[in-house]
């Protein structure tokens, strides 16, 4: 196997504000050591509490631009004044040494990818109905009316885009969304594809004993 070959896969992430995505995640890394959530670039400040590399890399506007010159983004957008990017090195990186990188994105980030990455694999996740999801955006914050009503039409206009991705998962039980989303990306590592790169040397070894 080469250094240049990409035994990790790339997940794509999307979901409605309020259907459980980034519990989901966190819970499934917990579980494995060989995946990581993506931390993307910003030209934000840091929020109280917010890490330096853990919630994202905090960078220069002139940083970010000299970045996007030199092509180091997958994708990035441009966001209430700041931007935002997924940086294509660190992706590349982690890929490389087998490991699965998880993208929390919505869906115009995940066209892009999509565009650069064409084995990109998309999983969209659904709440188990809207009243369930106005629920937990209720619970959630202390949003007024107002507010709430302006997250449900982006969450419905989140949710409009989900024939773009390969899985969907609706979020009922927790639990059971978990195992799912983990058959999911196991499932993607025995593909023939990537056991040849993964497994190459037992595949060979396996395969010139039985062509004796
Ligand atoms: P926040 O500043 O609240 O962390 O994020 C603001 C918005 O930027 C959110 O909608 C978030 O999804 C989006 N965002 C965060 N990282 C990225 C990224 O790498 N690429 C894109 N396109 N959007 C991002």
């Amino acid at each position: 196997m080469t250094m240049q070959q990409l035994t990790g896969n790339l997940f794509m992430i999307s979901a409605p504000s309020g259907a459980g995505k980034s519990s989901l995640i966190q819970a499934l890394l917990a579980q494995h050591a060989d995946m990581q959530v993506s931390v993307s670039h910003t030209t934000r400040a840091p929020r109280p509490g917010e890490h330096d590399g853990v919630h994202y890399h905090f960078v220069s506007v002139d940083h970010f631009k000299q970045q996007i010159e030199a092509g180091e983004f997958l994708e990035w957008a441009e966001v209430f004044g700041n931007y935002y990017g997924t940086s294509r090195h660190k992706i590349q990186q982690a890929r490389q040494q087998g490991i699965d990188i998880f993208l929390d994105i919505d869906w115009q980030g995940a066209r892009q990818i999509r565009q650069q990455e064409p084995s990109a694999i998309g999983i969209f996740i659904l709440p188990p109905s809207l009243s369930a999801l106005e629920q937990r955006l209720r619970t959630r914050g202390q949003d007024s009316d107002d507010v709430i009503a302006k997250r449900m039409a982006k969450a419905n206009d989140e949710m409009s885009h989900v024939d773009e991705y390969d899985y969907v998962l609706i979020n009922d039980d927790f639990q059971q969304s978990l195992a799912s989303l983990s058959a999911i990306v196991l499932s993607q590592r025995q593909r023939l594809a990537q056991q040849q790169l993964r497994q190459a040397k037992i595949l060979h070894q396996l395969l010139a004993k039985s062509s004796d």
